[in-house]
């Protein structure tokens, strides 16, 4: 039998796709100055091996021409150009890429810096042009040719003048609907923040007329609008530069300059690996907690770049829980991107670096703890409360990463102190980790149980915060040292009241603790005599797991 070929209805295909896979329709803009980039990369690669090629980088640039007057806006690239054929073949197929064939032919591997693979981005272009033409002259060719569809129904080919090597995409752009805003893609100011948002970090030049005002010559108070040829792009992002060309000032400026927060952050980190999975990422820990850190509407995430191209703006993935408040950004040569370029095919490269990006947050976290006491004490100020979330959450799967980073104020120095500190002043004798929780430091230290401890020289961490409690139940233990509530039962202290001896002193008392219990009846279980009280005549203790400041809290939540 003979196969046949499927029959594809390529107009409605081409609509479909073209509005299905993009979320945004700016990111038009970063596909075309994906393909100049790409093409002017093209000319380079070539150079490599071909001695009658030289590249010199200051003759390779994209320009972007926006025409209000004409409804056009034209990008224009010196890349390497397309023959009729790639013409027809790249921009006739759909879901043909000549990129990736080129990669493939010219054996480039680590084909470090093209981006195109899908054959689909081109199309991008239709979500906001009703025409689209292409003028192109390929390198080593005399002829230019022009290629211009309307999107649904096919594209004419034609021979054209032109005069230098190069491709200019010319789009006709859209009329403005009732709920689509298309003007906006002529306008200098809106283009000028598309291309930062995505392609802020393309090589090569991205080059446009804008309009500035300046004084009239000769006049004082006159001015007068003029146009000048501006680069757009930075180019070089900071994460490929050097970090011992880097300053405090540079990392402070690509923060507020990335709206990453209006603060100035605590510490950066830069990381770049080199390994099975390439990346470099830098990562901030701000200083002041976001207005809507604590609620629902907080987003977490990293920004994710693909060789410089902006893909997500929060990758949530890149982030565990207890680092949300990290902001920064990853790039990454080694993604498998999705068609639309806004998700990734597999996670796996993903989960390989998050999982680094948790561990070296946690190693510098630490080294501000242990070096920069001060900020760490402000980062904490901020962002305590969610490393002891993150103690609690997930059955304290992170306990063992966070128990290090978390701290409690200090009866005895009067600040926050870590466990670590705690446990190792700890006197010989002192069997457990005891802290007393409470609604402030003050009301912690009028409890009657906390002047018994303190009085054996024990240390007591105090407890203000609703998570403290819950989060050392889950760890339950630190350097084998327990922790222990000073209103629990028993609390391992030598001269602490025994079984026996309450239980003699009670017989002794019994019509007066019978009498106690009557009235108390419903509110306590026990009325018992107790060691522990100094200047206070009575404290409240409770015998199970669960303190009064835990009950009160399990009592307010919804269930
Ligand atoms: P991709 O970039 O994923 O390959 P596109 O649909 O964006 O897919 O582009 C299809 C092909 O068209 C590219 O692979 C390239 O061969 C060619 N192309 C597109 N734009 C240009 C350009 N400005 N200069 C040269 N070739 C281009
Ligand atoms: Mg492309």
């Amino acid at each position: 039998m003979s196969k046949k070929q499927f029959k594809a209805e390529s107009k409605r295909l081409l609509e479909m796709m073209i509005n299905s896979i993009y979320t945004h329709k700016e990111v038009f803009l970063r596909e075309l100055l994906s393909n100049a980039s790409d093409a002017i990369d093209k000319i380079y690669y070539k150079a490599l091996t071909d001695d009658a090629l030289s590249f010199n980088k200051d003759n390779y640039f994209i320009k972007l021409i926006p025409d209000q007057a004409n409804r056009s806006l034209k990008i224009l690239d010196t890349g390497i150009g397309m023959t009729k054929e790639e013409l027809e073949n790249n921009l006739g197929t759909i879901a043909k890429s000549g990129s990736l064939a080129f990669k493939k032919e010219n054996e480039i591997k680590d084909g470090y810096d093209i981006i195109g693979q899908f054959g689909v981005g081109f199309y991008a272009a239709f979500m906001v042009a009703d025409v689209v033409t292409v003028i192109s002259k390929a390198l080593g060719s005399d002829e230019a040719y022009k290629w211009e569809s309307t999107g649904a129904d096919g594209y004419t080919i034609e021979p054209v003048e032109k005069d230098s090597v190069g491709t200019e995409v010319i789009l006709k752009i859209k009329e403005n609907t009732e709920d689509e805003n298309y003007d906006e893609y002529l306008q200098e100011y809106r283009l000028k923040s598309i291309i930062k948002k995505y392609s802020d970090f393309i090589r090569y030049p991205i080059k446009m007329d804008v309009t500035s005002n300046r004084l009239k010559e000769g006049s004082e108070s006159e001015y007068e609008d003029y146009q000048e040829e501006q680069i757009i792009n930075s180019m070089v992002p900071i994460w490929k530069k050097n970090k011992s060309e880097l300053t405090d000032a540079d990392y402070e400026n690509f923060y507020s300059e990335k709206r990453y927060g209006f603060d100035k952050p605590i510490k950066h980190i830069h990381i770049s690996v080199e390994g099975s999975i390439r990346y470099n990422a830098i990562l901030y820990i701000p200083e002041k907690t976001p207005f809507d850190f604590y609620s629902k509407e907080f987003e977490k995430g990293l920004e994710l770049y693909s060789n410089g191209v902006l893909i997500m703006e929060k990758c949530a993935d890149l982030l565990p829980d207890h680092f949300s408040f990290v902001k920064g950004m990853v790039d990454s040569e080694d993604l498998s991107l999705n068609i639309s370029r806004e998700m990734l095919q597999h996670d796996r490269q993903l989960k390989l670096i998050a999982k680094n990006i948790n561990k070296n947050i946690k190693s510098e976290l630490l080294s501000l703890q242990r070096k920069e006491r001060e900020k760490y004490e402000e980062f904490y100020q901020s962002f305590g409360r969610q490393l002891k979330y993150g103690v609690y959450n997930d059955f304290g799967a992170n306990k063992e990463l966070l128990q290090d980073l978390i701290m409690f104020y200090s009866s005895k120095e009067k600040k926050l102190v870590t466990l670590d500190e705690y446990v190792s002043r700890m006197p010989e004798d002192q069997k457990y980790i005891y802290y007393a929780s409470g609604e402030s430091i003050d009301r912690i230290e009028k409890l009657p149980q906390a002047e018994f401890v303190s009085e054996k020289g024990y240390e007591i961490l105090y407890f203000t915060e609703d998570i403290d409690e819950f989060a050392i139940k889950m760890l339950m233990n630190y350097k084998e040292k327990e922790f222990k509530s000073i209103s629990s039962g028993d609390l391992g202290i030598e001269g602490e009241d025994t079984k026996d001896e309450s239980e003699a002193n009670e017989k002794e008392n019994k019509e007066l603790f019978d009498f106690m219990k009557n009235i108390l009846a419903d509110k306590v279980k026990d009325v018992r005599i107790s060691k522990r009280l100094k200047s206070h005549p009575v404290c409240l203790a409770t015998e199970g797991e669960i303190s009064i400041e835990m009950e009160k809290i399990l009592a307010m939540m919804p269930n």
